[in-house]
């Protein structure tokens, strides 16, 4: 499912934007006027391909800006299914949740949860691997239950790598 209308952010409510990955040809809904969180349908981490790592317009959205704070403790509805989403946390990295629908494998991340990430990682190149294991886990582990082989290896491999390259190259 890929959701080109628009759609709510599941943590404030506030109209998410779609920013466009032109590598990949697809969007990622940012909470760009709200809590900074960034929500993920699955279409949108099947379609990440290998070849580009280009996700400068999720940068651009988030880099120097300060977003309202959220309770993360709330249960949250999916944005693209009205699924009832579920607070995971990584059992890799300690305390970084992520909220999972497990209809539609939709993910959603706080923005305090991507610093989190960077706080943990930006400074430590030797985590790396770490980090990209705690990606696969927490992003890639359930489409390995909806979706086929093939998407969970992009999945673990190519969103994640993207989306932590692109944390850690925020300001
Ligand atoms: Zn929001
Ligand atoms: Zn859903």
């Amino acid at each position: 499912m890929d959701t080109l209308e628009e759609i709510k952010c599941p943590a404030c409510g506030k109209i998410m934007e779609k920013v466009f990955i032109k590598s990949e040809g697809i969007n990622v809904d940012i909470c760009t006027d709200g809590c900074g969180g960034i929500f993920f349908d699955n279409r949108e981490f099947d379609s990440f391909n290998e070849d580009n790592e280009d996700v400068s317009a999720i940068e651009e959205k988030l880099k120097g800006k300060t977003f309202a704070p959220v309770d993360e403790e709330q249960v949250r509805i999916c944005p693209a299914c009205g699924g009832k989403m579920v607070k995971n946390t990584s059992k890799v990295n300690g305390d970084v949740v992520v909220d999972d629908c497990y209809i539609c494998g939709g993910k959603f991340l706080d923005y305090s949860e991507l610093n989190k990430i960077r706080a943990e990682y930006v400074n430590d190149n030797s985590r790396t691997d770490s980090a990209m294991e705690y990606l696969y886990k927490e992003i890639g582990q359930e489409l390995t239950q909806i979706d086929m082989e093939r998407a969970r290896r992009k999945a673990d491999r190519n969103l994640g790598q993207k989306l932590f390259y692109s944390i850690m190259n925020l300001k």
